[in-house]
């Protein structure tokens, strides 16, 4: 199954993906992961797009499909994958379509309040990438990881001007890939704005 999570940021595709990975069998590729894990290690690519990621804008496309391009042609993706994130412009999606198919296009429905509350609490485990919400999800002991106990970390684009630009990005430049890719026939709607578990049975639903 090769399947793309599209919708806005802090529309729970990072959150979906982890029960879906399991369910599947298959790798959960985001590229907000990718390169956040290159930022912490400080290599080239992380000190390029550091800034970048900061205030909420996005990183080039040539330096985004190369990256997708590599993760894509490693072994664990011969079976299918989860690309979280990308495409985020036409371009990309007009890239991707050249490196492989796609089985289906999910498209995470939710209101744009509500993402600003969901992003606005979110908080992350840096070194796992696990998700928390200060309300929604909130993890055992307040502030730390369930598995590790390490401090959470609110992610600096997770910031209130940083929000506010992202969604306008979103709006701008990514929400057109709901018309091509359902021009193309891929697109699966799901209401996002339920709880996580519900979200899980409506993805499966949509993809039998
Ligand atoms: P969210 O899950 O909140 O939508 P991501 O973790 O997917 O955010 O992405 C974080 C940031 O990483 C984006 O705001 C952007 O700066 C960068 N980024 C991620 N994916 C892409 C992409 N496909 N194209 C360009 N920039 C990207
Ligand atoms: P995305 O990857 O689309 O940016 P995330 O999966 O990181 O979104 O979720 C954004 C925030 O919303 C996180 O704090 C997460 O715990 C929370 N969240 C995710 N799905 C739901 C849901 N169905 N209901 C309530 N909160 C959610």
């Amino acid at each position: 199954m090769r399947m793309v999570f599209l919708g806005p940021p802090g529309a729970g595709k990072g959150t979906i993906a982890a029960s879906a990975k399991e369910y599947y069998g298959i790798p959960h590729i985001s590229t907000g992961d990718l390169f956040r894990s290159n930022i912490k290690n400080e290599t080239e690519l992380g000190l390029q797009v550091k800034s970048i990621l900061a205030s909420g804008g996005l990183v080039p496309d040539s330096v985004t499909i190369e990256m997708v391009r590599n993760r894509i042609a490693e072994p664990d993706c011969k079976n299918g994958f989860i690309l979280d994130g990308f495409p985020r412009t036409i371009p990309q999606a007009d890239a991707l379509a050249e490196m492989t198919d796609l089985d289906a296009v999910v498209d995470f429905q939710i209101p744009k309040e509500e993402v600003v509350k969901r992003l606005s609490g979110r908080r992350m485990c840096p070194s796992s990438g696990r998700i928390y919400h200060v309300i929604f999800n909130p993890p055992k002991v307040d502030g730390k990881d369930d598995e590790t106990g390490e401090d959470l970390i609110q992610r600096p684009d997770d910031k209130e001007e940083a929000i506010m630009h992202r969604l306008e990005v979103y709006t701008e430049q990514t929400e057109p890939l709901i018309k091509y890719y359902r021009d193309k026939g891929l697109i699966k709607e799901i209401d996002a704005s339920v709880k996580p578990s519900e979200v899980f049975e409506l993805l499966k639903q949509s993809l039998c």
